[in-house]
């Protein structure tokens, strides 16, 4: 981190706690999987009216797109439905042969389709894709249309609208489990990916619409009370209002909350320190803000070598419950800054061995760098590492 800013921003409170979302998840790496899959997975399976405003691109911005693969029919195809959200958003997407891209498409025969959530999208190395489709849609031109306009609502940050807090629907919680554990999906994923409901901000005001292209079809099996829904094919007057709610044509976006890109993280560099009494940690990565002014938590969190967060016996050192440190900032938007790049120990991160309870010398832990991001009302969890494996040394 560059020093000279640091010093410019106000250090935050001391104990993390993570509140809003099921915090059984919280102290594990599976959170990570389950957040993964927000915007993937079952969009083989496959909701307007709800959109992640933490992970939206700025007003007007322009966002690149580049092909992994596909022929320049196929390609074709996919550039003409994604267009259609421009003549509703206040965004441009621009086709790119070369990076730098944001969101980058990838076509397989896996029978998945899928994207990242917004802005996600810029934290993916860039020699991986963001979005993926499978080679079938081809075949059938419905389905083509309604899975790419969808994907590509995702890439604009908006989420399904199933998952609205106020759409009312009454799954069917103990069929919809069975039926998904065929798949191979335990109840923390069903809950994760179907059953979760997103605070009421996110409807930015809007009502809970059924029409909408973000929302999955719901047979009438999967609720309680035969409630259904079909599939939709077009984005609809619902999707066509929030667009020019979050991506405005004046340029000034209502329900504006800090918005912050970590990017080029490559790895947590890990050193023992006995004079010192302790392990520091020096996450590398780049970082980005955009939208208002809010708190920035850059995290590491420690955990065994099964992923389970090593649980922290005091209020230091602790994070939601496991262990790890933090440092925070206030930060307004339009800054970009590196922690431990120019520099390789500019930003150190420190543990006292004496916090790190239960942790024989030579077991292997993992280790985890976090962002979360407060606008005061939330804090949200934005960014999460592969876990590094380290043997502990004391
Ligand atoms: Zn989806």
């Amino acid at each position: 981190m560059q020093f000279s800013s640091i010093k410019k921003w106000l250090a935050v409170s001391l104990l993390l706690i993570i509140t809003g979302t099921a915090n059984a998840q919280l102290c594990t790496t599976k959170e990570a999987t389950a957040w993964d899959s927000k915007a993937a997975g079952l969009d083989t399976t496959t909701s307007r009216g709800l959109a992640d405003n933490f992970f939206l691109w700025n007003v007007g911005q322009t966002i690149n797109v580049r092909f992994l693969n596909g022929t320049e029919e196929q390609q074709r195809a996919i550039i003409a439905l994604a267009k259609t959200w421009e003549q509703y958003a206040n965004v441009k997407f621009a086709w790119v042969t070369a990076e730098p891209s944001n969101v980058r498409v990838e076509f397989s025969n896996r029978e998945e389709n899928y994207s990242q959530l917004g802005t996600n999208s810029n934290m993916v190395p860039d020699n991986q894709h963001t979005l993926h489709l499978e080679y079938a849609l081809f075949n059938e031109p419905q389905r083509l249309q309604r899975t790419v306009v969808h994907e590509f609502g995702h890439v604009l940050g908006f989420m399904h609208e199933h998952s609205s807090p106020i759409s009312g629907i009454q799954w069917n919680k103990d069929t919809m489990y069975k039926v998904h554990a065929k798949y191979g999906w335990d109840q923390d994923m069903v809950d994760a990916q179907i059953f979760k409901v997103y605070g009421k901000r996110y409807t930015n005001g809007t009502t809970y619409d059924p029409k909408s292209i973000m929302h999955y079809p719901i047979p009438a099996w999967q609720t309680m009370n035969g409630y259904n829904v079909g599939w939709n094919t077009e984005i609809s007057e619902g999707d066509k209002q929030l667009a020019s709610m979050l991506y405005p044509a004046g340029g000034q976006r209502q329900n504006e909350v800090p918005r912050v890109n970590v990017l080029n993280y490559s790895t947590t560099l890990v050193k023992a320190d006995a004079a010192a009494g302790g392990i520091y940690l020096y996450p590398s990565f780049e970082v980005t803000t955009d939208g208002a002014t809010g708190d920035v938590f850059f995290a590491v969190l420690l955990f065994d070598k099964d992923g389970n967060g090593i649980r922290s016996t005091d209020e230091k050192y602790n994070v939601n419950g496991c262990v790890g440190t933090y440092k925070s900032f206030r930060i307004g938007p339009g800054k970009r800054l590196n922690a431990n790049k120019t520099a390789p120990d500019d930003f150190p991160l420190f543990i006292p061995f004496s916090n790190i309870p239960n942790v024989p010398a030579n077991a292997e832990i993992q280790i985890q760098f976090r962002t979360y991001v407060s606008d005061g009302e939330e804090l949200k969890s934005v960014y999460y590492s592969e876990p590094i494996a380290y043997r502990m040394t004391r």
